[in-house]
């Protein structure tokens, strides 16, 4: 109910318009406002993470590595936008770094920087180059401000007949709903928020130059995402491959981005 109140002042003081994204450069759809969204991000992330078993900060040597290549692709992150002067990207940002104890093979990233790592996803990384390979994806995904875009698609989507305000007010549900499907927190609300290509594509890329500039090695990424593919080639793909599709086309393309990202590359 929360986030549908939150919502209503959002919208009504949302004007519809395309933006420049800061870090791509492609226009985008943005209606929420980036400090709302990190709010009810924070919400989110709370309950989840009461809800969830966390494995607690230095007990096991898996929590301990997701912190590290955490911290570690942060303040790559940081160096990557300041140089770019972008650093205002990142306002709001206070990051933190969680290992849930959970089988499913997935991971995501909040805006505001709160991630979370499942332990499912660890027997396929494998090793820490590939799970910053995982990580900067994410992280990619929430400084690119794709769940924003893609929350933004699914409000008019779903509610395009009717004024924003009104329909928030009166679907709290459906709207926390969107919230979650457009953070990867659950996959595919209502079967129309996938991931859409050009956004796995931006986020593969900038997710690599972040890995690189933390000092892991981009040529890790192609093997991952091959493993990924296998991974899901059972009957019913786990929930993090059905939104991240690994097909030859985007492992051709993950191979053109490790080339890019070596330029990166701080061993
Ligand atoms: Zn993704």
């Amino acid at each position: 109910m929360r986030c549908g109140l939150m919502l209503i002042t959002l919208l009504t003081f949302s004007v519809i318009s395309c933006q420049k994204n800061s870090v791509t450069g492609r226009k985008q759809l943005l209606l929420l406002n980036e400090t709302d969204v990190q709010k009810m991000a924070l919400t989110e992330y709370r309950g989840f993470l009461k809800g969830n078993p966390v494995v607690a900060a230095g007990s096991t040597r898996d929590q301990i590595m997701v912190a590290q290549v955490g911290n570690r692709i942060a303040r790559a992150v940081q160096t990557y936008l300041d140089g770019e002067g972008k650093g205002d990207l990142l306002k709001g940002y206070e990051w933190e770094f969680n290992l849930v104890n959970k089988p499913d093979i997935n991971a995501w990233c909040m805006p505001g920087g709160k991630v979370v790592v499942y332990t499912g996803i660890l027997p396929v990384t494998g090793n820490e180059q590939a799970l910053a390979v995982v990580m900067g994806h994410e992280i990619a995904h929430a400084i690119a401000r794709h769940g924003n875009e893609r929350m933004s698609q699914g409000l008019l989507q779903q509610m395009g007949g009717i004024a924003l305000g009104a329909a928030v007010s009166s679907k709290p549900a459906e709207t926390r709903a969107l919230f979650m499907g457009s953070y990867g927190i659950t996959s595919n609300v209502f079967g129309i928020l996938p991931f859409s290509r050009k956004h796995e594509l931006e986020a593969d890329r900038y997710g690599l130059i972040f890995a690189a500039m933390a000092g892991y090695d981009p040529g890790e990424a192609e093997a991952f995402w091959k493993r990924m593919a296998v991974a899901g080639g059972g009957k019913k793909p786990p929930e993090f491959l059905s939104t991240h599709p690994s097909d030859d086309t985007r492992i051709a393309k993950v191979r053109e981005y490790a080339q890019e990202a070596m330029k990166y590359y701080r061993k």
